[in-house]
């Protein structure tokens, strides 16, 4: 590398993405910047529900790196380690790359928090394929319950779960309970025949959300025919049930896990400050201490707020971005020998879709619910969604969707005989959620 250095950041999310635009606009043209992420685009989470849910084809919510500065240096790689003191990362073919500033955004992982059997056998929702597989799995269980006789096992095929009351929980049931109540209209099942809940441990849903608006939700949720189950929380998971902790055994063969998050595994490696949570655990400036060129941001980082209230940042996409452009400036500052400065932001609000046609939404201290918030849902997460060819996009699969025509998925276009199962499955749940699992991963 030549005499200005490099800077090498890890992970192409929301944080790191515009962490490395900025820096390609604020840095001198020979420091060098690299940026490493396993997958070639940024994965626009906030519309992952809708791709669960078959309001929007997947390939347009994935923002393509190649869109990014050209100096900017992309490489597709999974990193497995890195050493902290010498600056240098190890990718998994053993490559190494050495910096002068490492900024870790590596964003985060489902936490279980420990229930036994919740990791094994239920589906999480974080990544494309978390969605794609949910959507599978739902539209596949209904069909093979259609043509399923014994009353047992079409209970049971019918019944869907989701653990955590959480904005992504409540936009993940709410996506998956218009999927499931349209697949079951498809092939002739009754909708009183399905058994659709949210598990929620806390006394509310959505704790972000000021109060009116998550009453709101849990209301309109229970009037669209899902089972909203605050002050519960779920105790074990097996691979054909789940049990609460009022002693509620639900016999679920489709659990969604959203309970929370945890920073990215590739930390526990990593012999250095953590936070509480695990993440690391830097200064309002994003600064790992005793660790100078070291910088963390977005999910895998605790970052205090500069106020002295001792709060943290919450890990969001509306956060990570800032950062991302708040290191980038500091990165930008320390090579030219000037001071840090603390990042100080207030997030302009909450918003979450409670079905296809009403959201939640607390924006500048106003609280709009029902169809209102919706569209702004809508127009707001349209605009912010990086690229013109994702935006049409979008706006093309909702157009189709408000005239009754979905985009279609190509397991929706497998015929008939790729989603039954031999009669040995029948009676025994756990096979046939075993099989449901393997067919819908393949
Ligand atoms: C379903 C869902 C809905 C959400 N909705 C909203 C919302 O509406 N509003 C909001 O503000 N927030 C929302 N969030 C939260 C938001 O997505 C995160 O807070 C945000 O993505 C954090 O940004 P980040 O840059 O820290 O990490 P990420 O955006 O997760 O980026 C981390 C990157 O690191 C890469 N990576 C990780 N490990 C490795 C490795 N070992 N090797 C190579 N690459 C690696 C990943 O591929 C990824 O690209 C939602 C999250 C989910 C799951």
């Amino acid at each position: 590398m030549d005499k200005l250095g490099h800077v090498l950041i890890l992970g192409a999310g929301f944080g790191g993405r515009d962490a490395a635009a900025k820096l390609a606009r604020l840095l001198p043209r020979d420091v060098h910047i690299t940026l490493i992420d396993r997958n070639p685009y940024m994965l626009y989470t906030p519309m992952l529900t809708e791709v669960a849910g078959r309001s929007v084809s997947p390939q347009h919510i994935q923002a393509p790196t190649r869109s990014l500065p050209r100096r900017v240096h992309f490489v597709e790689a999974e990193i497995e380690t890195a050493d902290l003191q010498s600056k240098v990362v190890t990718l998994v073919d053993g490559s190494t790359v050495r910096a002068d500033h490492i900024l870790f955004a590596l964003g985060s992982t489902t936490n279980f928090r420990d229930v036994p059997g919740a990791e094994q056998h239920s589906l999480t929702m974080k990544t494309l394929d978390d969605a794609r597989r949910a959507r599978t799995l739902a539209q596949r269980r209904v069909r093979q319950a259609a043509l399923e006789k014994d009353a047992e096992m079409r209970r049971h095929l019918l019944t869907f779960t989701v653990a955590g009351g959480g904005y992504t929980g409540v936009e993940t049931i709410a996506a998956l309970n218009d999927l499931v109540r349209d697949t079951a209209a498809e092939v002739g099942i009754s909708p009183h025949e399905l058994q659709v809940g949210l598990v929620e441990p806390a006394k509310r849903l959505m704790a972000e959300m000021p109060e009116e608006l998550a009453s709101y939700a849990e209301h309109r949720l229970g009037v669209d025919g899902v089972q909203v189950q605050i002050g519960t929380g779920v105790e074990e998971v097996g691979p054909a049930f789940t049990t609460l902790n009022n002693g509620t055994r639900i016999p679920t063969g489709m659990l969604i896990w959203d309970t929370g998050i945890q920073p990215n595994p590739l930390l526990k490696s990593l012999d250095c400050p953590k936070g509480k949570k695990g993440g690391f655990e830097v200064d309002s400036a994003f600064q790992l201490q005793g660790y100078p060129g070291v910088w963390a941001i977005g999910d895998c980082a605790e970052i205090p707020k500069p106020d002295g209230s001792g709060s943290f940042y919450e890990p969001t996409a509306q956060n990570a971005t800032r950062q991302g452009q708040h290191v980038a400036m500091n990165i930008a500052r320390t090579i030219r020998g000037q001071n840090v400065q603390p990042f100080r932001y207030k997030q302009v609000g909450e918003l979450a879709l409670i079905s296809r046609r009403r959201g939640v939404a607390y924006v500048f201290g106003l609280k709009v619910s029902g169809v209102p918030a919706w569209l702004l849902w809508r127009a707001i997460y349209l605009v912010k969604m990086p690229g013109l060819g994702q935006r049409l996009g979008i706006l093309l699969d909702w157009l189709r969707l408000a005239f009754g025509r979905q985009y279609v998925p190509v397991s929706r276009r497998l015929p008939a005989a790729s989603v039954t199962f031999s009669s040995r499955h029948r009676g025994a749940p756990g096979a046939v959620h075993k099989e449901l699992v393997r067919v819908a991963t393949r």
